[in-house]
This record gives structure tokens, sequence and C-alpha cells, in this order.
């Protein structure tokens, strides 16, 4: 027999997006129920063990955060700042191009000093790129403001009022790049972040990038002690003590909506819930495949299968059997760059060319020492990485018990390769130490999260898409959206998209029950 639970608003998926649209809910004395797939909460903001080790699945760096930071009141309204310990990171990253290397600072002055002494001639260009890129922050922050005040101009009025945060949107971030800085070089320095959206500069809108910029450059980049899973079982825990469920291990099979505010979930275990409005983090394309046919209209199921799922990532987890922070290797990040034209590097990502492409080697023991024993360390190797590499990575398509496919297992090896053979060229030390070796690709992704494609960022963050985000509602009144699909790819982003979505359905159940 079936359990049934009753509730205000239920939550299908407790990644990022999911968690935070619950924790506002409840904020506005709303009660929540989330179902989550997963045994962990976070979604991508979890971690695993083996060997001893704990393993960031995603986190590198949250932006932010800082005080002033967009980020911070949310992060105070999910109930954590004081039970996690957030980190800053300063240096942010180290990176290394095949001419030169630089340990980029946090702070913004600091950082245009260093990359000035790299390259004197462009020094007041990159003053003046992140003057450009402030006053594209301070359009946003007025376009918002204008917002939550009612105030609502047409895109006529656009240009006019928010001149810089326009400009940014309507471009790539090579055109908005070209106006400051002169060379290949510099200019592949300043992006050194692109892999933190999915796009190189041709195609990456310059509104999203600058504002990733200014986040982490004025409000800070952070890793909070426990890793990014230590987060999401705070914000579960702070669920719980204000009166929510969390269900882990429950895979909603239907969403049925029963009228205006009347809506139906079930998961694979049986439980249903019955709500007044449901908020889905997950994606658009999943999230319709959920609900019964005649509710779904052909224009939106038009809108969100023409998404393009942002790209996914591979990434090779090492425990080491070696301090090698104290051996000298004490980069939290560090980008090892192939080349200048990132461009191409997108070209020989969706190739499935692992050689020459930028790789993130994190040592995380550098930061949350308690990831790996006593004299130990937690290295973990990522790249980019497409669905479809040696047809979607040596399964044919076919992703039933995919982990056990010799052919899955041999491409991934293969891929995992090529990785550890670089870093081992990079850390001393490091050859010889690795006692655990864990592969995840876009096939892992995809599992766990249950994101298309194993999209980490939901859908690509080019000019168009950022220009025209999805919205937060659907063709089903009581029904609303949050996670990367629609607030953008990253954490403190889904943190965003879950306040939306919260104040969406507070807005819509306040009118009608009015
Ligand atoms: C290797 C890597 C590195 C990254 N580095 C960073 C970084 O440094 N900084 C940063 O900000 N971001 C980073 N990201 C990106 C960031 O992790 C994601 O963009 C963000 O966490 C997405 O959150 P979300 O809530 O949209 O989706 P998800 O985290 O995917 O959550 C969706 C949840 O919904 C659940 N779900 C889906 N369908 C169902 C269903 N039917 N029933 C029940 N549950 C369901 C899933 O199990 C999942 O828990 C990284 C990601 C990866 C993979």
């Amino acid at each position: 027999m079936s359990d049934v639970l009753s509730t205000d608003v239920v939550i299908v998926g407790g990644g990022l997006g999911g968690l935070s649209a619950a924790r506002h809910l409840q904020e506005k004395g709303i009660d929540v129920v989330v179902l989550e797939h997963h045994t962990k909460p976070g979604g991508y903001a979890h971690y695993f063990r083996a060997g001893g080790y704990r393993f960031e699945v995603a986190l590198h760096a949250l932006d932010g955060l800082g005080r002033g930071g967009w980020a911070r009141p949310m992060f105070d309204t999910l109930g954590i700042l004081d039970k996690v310990e957030f980190n800053r990171l300063d240096p942010f990253y180290t990176v290394a191009f095949p001419d030169f290397e630089m340990s980029a600072p946090t702070d913004v002055d600091e950082y245009i000093e260093r990359f000035g002494d790299i390259f004197p001639d462009e020094r007041d260009g990159v003053t003046a790129l992140f003057d450009a890129i402030r006053r594209v922050g301070h359009d946003v922050g007025q376009f918002t403001a204008d917002r939550r005040s009612g105030i609502r101009v047409d895109m006529g009025q656009m240009l006019e009022r928010y001149p810089d945060m326009a400009t940014a949107f309507a471009s790539p971030w090579s055109t908005f790049l070209a106006e400051y800085i002169e060379s290949a070089e510099a200019r592949a320095l300043v992006t050194t972040l692109w892999g933190y959206l999915g796009l190189p500069s041709s195609k990456l809108s310059a509104g999203q990038f600058a504002l990733t910029l200014l986040s982490y450059h004025t409000a800070g980049a952070w890793y909070p002690t426990g890793g990014s899973g230590a987060m999401s079982f705070a914000i579960m825990e702070a669920i719980v003590e204000a009166g929510g469920e969390v269900h882990l291990r429950n895979t909603v099979t239907s969403i049925v909506p029963e009228g205006p505010n009347r809506v139906t979930v079930t998961t694979d275990r049986g439980l249903v819930v019955e709500a007044k409005a449901v908020v889905s983090n997950a994606s658009p394309r999943a999230t319709a495949a959920l609900l019964p046919e005649d509710v779904v209209t052909s224009e939106w199921l038009g809108e969100i299968e023409g998404d393009r799922p942002a790209l996914s990532t591979m990434t090779v987890h090492l425990g080491v059997a070696a301090d090698l922070a104290a051996d000298g290797w004490n980069h939290h990040e560090y980008f090892a760059m192939s080349g200048y034209d990132f461009d191409a590097e997108y070209e020989a990502i969706l190739a499935g060319d692992f050689t020459n492409v930028g790789m993130i080697v994190s040592n995380y023991s550098v930061v949350d020492p308690r990831c790996a024993p006593e004299g130990k360390s937690v290295i973990v190797l990522t790249v980019l990485a497409p669905w479809n590499h040696h047809d979607v990575w040596g399964t044919g398509g076919d992703l039933e018990d995919y982990g056990n496919n010799p052919e899955y297992l041999a491409t991934k090896e293969a891929a995992g390769r090529i990785l550890i053979d670089r870093a081992k060229r990079l850390i001393p030390g490091l050859e010889g130490a690795i006692e655990v070796v864990k592969i995840a690709t876009p096939l892992t992704n995809a599992r766990y999260m249950m994101q298309p494609q194993g999209s980490i960022y939901g859908r690509e963050h080019s000019v168009a898409n950022m220009m025209n985000r999805r919205r937060p509602t659907t063709p089903v009144p009581n029904l609303f959206l949050a996670g990367a699909w629609i607030g953008g790819g990253g954490m403190t982003a889904a943190v965003g998209s879950g306040q939306t979505a919260a104040g969406a359905a507070a807005r819509y159940l306040e009118n009608v029950s009015a």
C-alpha cells in the first residue's frame, strides 16, 4: 500500500535548485516535502567516499558569498552560514599557459596589478575592461531593483535604461573583450574561467561571463569545509528543522495536476504526495515527461526540446598516498592550459580529444584537509566533455547497465589515462603514489543527476539563451521550475533559481487562495 503525504508544495529533486526553493518557501510560511532520486541531497553538490578518501563531485569554487555579494542573503535564508565554514580562496587559482604562469589573486585590483605585470602593454586595457564589467554589474543591479519594484521596460528601452547590460548581453565575450585587450595571449589569460561556463569566447554570453568574473573577483571565491556535500546536508537539516520533509532514494515517476491548487506526485517507491503546487528541479524535458500528455502544450515542448544541453565533464578522482601540498603542489585550483585558442579547444572537446584541452587540477586537501587521511591528498582532474564521445562513450547509446559494458569501461579508462599521464608530468611525487582512481563521465552525471546528456550547467550559456532565459512558470499553472536550466549554471545560480521559483509559487498560492 502507498504512503500518502499532504503538504503545500512538493519539490521534485533535491539539487541546490530544489533545496533552495524548499527553504525559501518555508521562509514564507509554506510547508514543503522534497523528493530526491539519489541517496544524498544536493544533486551535483555532493561527495562520495572510496578507499578512505572523500571525493568532491563537482564544486571548485563558489562565487558571490562575500560580504555584499549577491548570493550571501540567499545563503542566509538557506540557514547554513553559521553551520558551514566557508573558506576564501586566495589566490583563487593558478593558470599555466605554454609561455607563462599566473597566480590569480581574488581581489580585483590585485588581479589587475598581476595581469599588468605579465602584460604591461595591456595594463590600461584590463583596467578599462574591469571598469566595463563593473558597469554591467551596476546595470544588472538596477534592472533587478527595478523589477522588484514593479518597473518593467520593453526591449526598445533596455538600451537606454541599462546600456552596459544590454550591450554585454547582446554580444559574445570575444566581441566585448576585443574592445579592451589586444593580444591573443592576454585575451586567453582573462578568459581562463571559460570552462566554468562551458562555451568558448565566440559563443559565450559576454554579459554572463562578465557577471561571473565580477562575482568571483569582488565577492570572493569560496570552498566549504566538508565540500559541497556539507552544504547540501546542512540545507537538508535546516529544511527538516523547519518542519519540512526530505525523502531520499525516491524517484518521481509522475506529476498529475488535478486543479488550480491540487497536484499529486508519485515516486518509484510508492510514496504519494498531494500538494497545492509543485516545484521541479528536474530538467524541463524530464519534468515534461512526468506530466500527463494532455497538459503539455506543443509550444512549450518545442521550446524546451530545442534547448541544447551545455557540455558535461569527465573527472578523474585520485586518492594519493602523499601530502602533495607539503611537497609543493599547494594549488586548490590549477588550470593547465594547452594553448590560447579556446574555440579550437572547444572543437577538440567535442571530438573527445582530451590531450589538447585545458585541464583543471584541484588539490582539495589544501583547503579541506580532512577529505584525505593524514599525510595523503585528494586530487581531482577535470575536463569539459561531450556526450557523444566515441558514440556515447562506447555504449552505442544503449545505457542499460552501461557501467558493466566492457566498451564503456575501456573508453572511460583510456580517456582517464590521458588525464592521469598529463597530471603525472605536472605534479612531482604523483607517479607511484596513486592508490585510488575513480573516473566519472557524462554518463555518470546523467545517471546520478538525471540531467540530459550529463549537462552540468542546464542549457548552454550562449548569447541567445542568456538574452532569452527560460521562465520558472510552465503551461501548468501550479507547476514551477528551478535549477540551472532556468537560472543558469553554477551552484549559486541554482540557489538563485530556487529563490525565484519559490517566489513565483508563493505568489501563485496567494492569488489562488484570495
Ligand atoms: C565537475 C563539475 C564541476 C563543477 N564546478 C562548479 C564550480 O566550481 N562552481 C559552481 O558554482 N558550479 C560548478 N558546477 C556546476 C554546478 O554543480 C551545477 O550547475 C549546479 O549544481 C546545478 O544545480 P541544479 O539544482 O540545477 O541541478 P542538479 O544538481 O542536477 O540537481 C537536480 C536534482 O534533481 C534530482 N532529480 C532529477 N529528476 C528527478 C526525479 N524524477 N525524481 C527525483 N529527483 C530527481 C536529481 O537527482 C538531482 O539531485 C560543477 C559541476 C560539475 C559536474
